[in-house]
């Protein structure tokens, strides 16, 4: 992957570009633009089409026209069930919605430039940028995720897929609930970065384990049930393809006019793109076979809970009432009380 500066800088302009004043609902001319755009980036990183001779994968549901569309690094063993990376595109308000979901956007667009650049994984990588995640799309049959995985996926399926949403942004905690702490945590708190799905598949937190998380993001792990399926990944979970969900959770301008380009962090959103990156080679290369029964996944959470809130974890235990964050109990009353605090 290029050098973090021009990383960083790569970013800030695929934002910049998708994330218009218009936003990009389903059926507006935002949503036709950014159609435009994603197809001729998905050419300019290298991709194939994933299916037939164009990017786009159009679909008609309920009276209306979406289109998802899937781009393909061929890799070494084409017969082998792809990785998958994805985001969605469309917006849920007629503003940039630059973190929601731009962001993870352009770093899907990232990983597989830099997949591309290296000559492809073990087997194919299929670059994903969905539409219709947001309302009242979400979690329907519209979905673009949904329609993807029953319509659009081919029969080698997917061995493994990495979905972002929300990963622009710093992770800050409201001075509201947890008074003089939040100022004095505001700089280690703000690189968090939260992955659910290291449960859904028994060698994933051995592989994750062994990965190192570049500077400028703290990677938090917990359990998928805790959140619900916040995004484009429970298509996947739900028919049992090994997962990795990342996202910086909720925040402020979530959903707002004012989440707009000029509030991210193009910094962390490149150490997230260099993560994700290494978490797609490590993937392709595990056979991942199939599995009996859920893995535990309790010291893998307890190890990245550790690492990545260091000396905050006893003044930050105090403030969520927990006694630390070791036991399973103790990780799912953080885990609640962070999301009621609004992440
Ligand atoms: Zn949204």
């Amino acid at each position: 992957m290029m050098k973090t500066s021009t990383l960083a800088t790569r970013l800030e302009q695929d934002v910049r570009e998708l994330c218009l004043p218009e936003g990009r609902i389903v059926g507006t001319p935002g949503h036709a633009v950014a159609e435009a755009w994603v197809a001729r980036r998905l050419g300019e990183i290298d991709c194939q089409p994933y299916c037939g001779d164009s990017f786009a994968l159009p679909y008609h549901r309920d009276g209306k026209d979406f289109t998802n569309f899937a781009g393909v690094i061929p890799g070494e063993d084409r017969s082998l069930p792809p990785v998958l990376i994805g985001a969605h595109y469309d917006s849920f308000i007629p503003h940039p919605c630059a973190d929601d979901n731009g962001a993870a956007v352009a770093i899907t667009l990232a990983v597989g430039e830099a997949v591309a650049g290296s000559g492809g994984l073990e087997r194919d990588l299929i670059v994903a940028i969905f539409d219709a995640e947001e309302p009242p799309h979400f979690q329907m049959a519209t979905m673009g995720s949904n329609r993807f995985y029953e319509d659009q996926l081919d029969g080698r399926g997917v061995h493994f897929a990495l979905i972002s949403d929300l990963v622009g942004h710093d992770v800050s905690l409201p001075a509201s609930a947890l008074g003089g702490l939040a100022a004095k945590a505001a700089a280690p708190i703000a690189p968090l970065t939260f992955a659910t799905g290291v449960e859904s598949h028994p060698e994933l937190p051995g592989i994750m384990g062994g990965l190192q998380v570049p500077d400028g993001m703290k990677l938090v792990a917990t359990l998928n049930d805790y959140v619900g399926d916040m995004s484009d990944h429970g298509a996947f979970r739900r028919n049992g393809v090994p997962y990795l969900f990342l996202s910086c959770g909720h925040w402020e301008h979530y959903h707002r006019p004012t989440d707009t380009p000029d509030r991210l962090n193009y910094q962390k959103m490149a150490a997230i793109a260099r993560y994700a990156e290494s978490v797609c080679r490590a993937a392709a290369a595990a056979t991942l076979p199939e599995f009996p029964a859920q893995e535990d996944t309790l010291d893998f959470e307890r190890a990245t809970w550790k690492k990545a809130l260091g000396v905050l974890r006893k003044p930050l235990a105090k403030a969520l009432g927990v006694s630390g964050f070791d036991s399973r109990e103790d990780i799912d009353r953080a885990a609640s009380m962070l999301q009621r605090l609004g992440l």
